[in-house]
């Protein structure tokens, strides 16, 4: 057998899973890693912590170095080497290093080039207080400004995607004045906006400025300082800019090559991982992926997925085994905020639209562990399922605890095909300190086989000009809870005495449909059903006044009605 001479362009979370992966199957191999930067095979994720001072040592970033890769692998790692040209047709590729400039001819070509910083259209950008978060460089650069001992000190970040609220709360958590600015109506723009509510409001309780749908209109110096305007005339000095706006795929060079890329520049492959040139793969943020709920075909730039694509490549490449395809990711997502952890997988609502795609919209409170087991917290869960077959087509949860064992056992029920109603069979493991025998997942299990079965109908929040105008509202609450806050117009009828008072419900439906809401949708479905059971078209509001409330947000206090 020949010995194979495999070259892997970048040294991160694909590259190095790759490469590794590789070693593992043939032996004999020559394995050459190209990467640009001063360090292989760092946690990149791992940087706004070390920002934020959780991670204490710069050397915790860095989980390998060329030595141990040599050393266990047998794996030449050349830091500093970007690879400036590709020659598929010569099968080299052209590299300027701490050497000089080298041709290095390979057999295959993995490329996992990651993504830079895009910089969006405002002016100023090249201030010296300008910032961004990719490498162990930028992180310490940031650590050093947020511990300088001069004061004031304070910092603008400019994007509130993952990146973009992990670097915030981390200069936070330094004791910077930070100011977070989302061009997005709101944070975390792939959260729907009744979860996103909740995570800006964590953000103002860490002391975050947070400035939504925001127009940046430029960078200006002051004095060294930068000036940011926003088109609504507002303008936020600081000391540091931190740009977090999104990425674009490090394609360039492989693209002038010759390797297809889409209209972003992201690098098009095949089920196993093949450009459209010969030899030539592609992995990783750089890569175009089809989404596996929609269809719709972008990067997902996220760690997982470029590990196992790295993996499988190296399968296909090898050819130990029946090629896997790379599998479509449901871009199933974490992030912490303060106290808070906000978690997603599948689709959203903007995704499932512009795909075409029906689905309705479950919300469920449910407590992390047993209600009686000190420290329960209550998780804001919610789940599009497809209304007619019960696939689970996205999820989305926040809360204090328990959020990210949820959106796991739903990722994974996703990628097995189960249906939202399969749920209910589901064995999940229970003590008190943990769960409850009947688990949030269990729920989302429940209410599902209840809408598909049609023993519930839901109305959703953005249903609420069809509910003030053309429905009763029937509020099952207790007079108390009543007063605290209400929808104009709404009926009070607590659900404990609603059997005896159908009649007042009748007189005041006077043939409108009957749309019932409680504090978390649990009575409400009570009372649903005494209603349906009364002969009344009726429909319960999924996740009662606590999802309306998030999904109202600043406007809740306008439209609700106390007394
Ligand atoms: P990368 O890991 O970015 O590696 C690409 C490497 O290629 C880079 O080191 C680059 O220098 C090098 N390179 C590029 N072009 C060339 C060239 N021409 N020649 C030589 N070398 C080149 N994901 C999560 O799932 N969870 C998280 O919590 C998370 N947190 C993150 C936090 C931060 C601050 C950042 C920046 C990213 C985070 N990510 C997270 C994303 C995750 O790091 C990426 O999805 C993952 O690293 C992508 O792997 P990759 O191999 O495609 O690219």
């Amino acid at each position: 057998m020949p010995n194979h001479n495999y070259v892997i362009v970048g040294g991160v979370a694909g590259g190095m899973s790759a490469a590794a992966r590789l070693r593992r199957l043939d032996e004999a191999a020559t394995i050459v890693v190209l990467e640009q930067g001063p360090a292989v095979s760092f946690a990149s994720c791992g940087l706004p912590y070390f920002v934020g001072g959780e991670i204490a040592a710069q050397s915790d970033l860095l989980v390998q170095t060329p030595e141990s890769l040599r050393a266990a692998l047998n794996i030449d790692v050349r830091l500093n080497s970007r690879v400036t040209a590709l020659d598929a047709s010569g099968h080299t590729v052209s590299v300027t290093g701490p050497e000089g400039q080298y041709t290095l001819a390979y057999d295959q070509l993995i490329l996992s080039p990651g993504t830079v910083a895009a910089r969006p259209p405002i002016s100023g950008l090249d201030h010296p207080s300008v910032h961004t978060l990719r490498t162990v460089a930028d992180a310490v650069a940031l650590r050093q400004f947020a511990v300088a001992p001069d004061t004031p000190r304070r910092a603008v970040v400019i994007g509130a995607g993952f990146i973009g609220l992990e670097a915030a709360e981390g200069l936070r958590l330094a004791g910077v004045d930070v100011t977070l600015l989302e061009v997005a109506p709101h944070v975390l723009p792939p959260l729907e906006q009744e979860m996103a509510f909740v995570v800006a409001k964590e953000l103002r309780r860490l002391g975050i400025d947070v400035h939504e749908a925001v127009t940046i209109t430029g960078i200006a110096d002051d004095g060294g300082r930068a000036v940011v305007s926003l088109g609504d005339a507002q303008a936020f000095t600081a000391d540091l800019v931190l740009l977090s706006a999104g990425t674009v795929p490090a394609s360039a060079p492989f693209a002038t090559g010759g390797v297809t890329c889409d209209e972003r520049g992201a690098i098009i492959v095949d089920a196993q991982g093949r450009t459209n040139l010969g030899d030539v793969w592609a992995i990783g943020d750089a890569v175009v992926s089809q989404d596996a709920v929609t269809g719709a075909r972008r990067p997902v730039p996220l760690a997982g997925p470029a590990q196992r694509a790295g993996r499988l490549v190296a399968d296909a490449i090898a050819g130990h085994f029946p090629a896997r395809a790379l599998p479509h990711p449901l871009g199933t997502a974490i992030v912490r905020v303060g106290a808070l952890t906000a978690a997603m997988t599948g689709a959203n609502r903007a995704g499932l639209k512009a795909a075409g795609l029906p689905f309705t919209t479950m919300h469920l409170h449910p407590l992390n562990h047993a209600e009686y087991f000190p420290g329960a917290k209550t998780i804001s869960l919610m789940v599009h399922i497809d209304p007619v077959t019960g696939a689970i087509l996205g999820a989305q949860a926040v809360g204090e605890a328990g959020v990210d064992k949820r959106i796991d056992v739903l990722a994974t029920a996703m990628r097995a095909g189960l249906k939202a109603p399969d749920l209910i069979e589901l064995d999940l493991c229970y003590s008190p300190p943990y769960g409850s025998a009947k688990d949030p997942v269990s729920m989302v299990g429940y209410l599902a086989d209840n809408l598909v079965s049609g023993v519930v109908k839901l109305w959703q929040p953005d249903d609420l000009d069809w509910a003030l105008h053309e429905a009763l509202i029937l509020d099952v609450r207790s007079a108390s809870e009543f007063a605290t806050g209400h929808l104009p117009g709404a009926l009070n009828i607590p659900h404990t005495e609603l059997r005896g008072r159908l009649d007042d419900v009748k007189a005041a439906a006077a043939g409108r449909p009957v749309a019932v809401m409680c504090q978390s949708g649990v009575r409400s479905y009570i009372a649903h059903r005494v209603l349906v059971s009364a002969g009344l078209i009726s429909s319960t509001l999924s996740g009662g006044m606590r999802t309306l409330r998030d999904w109202l947000g600043a406007q809740a206090d306008n439209l609700l009605t106390r007394e």
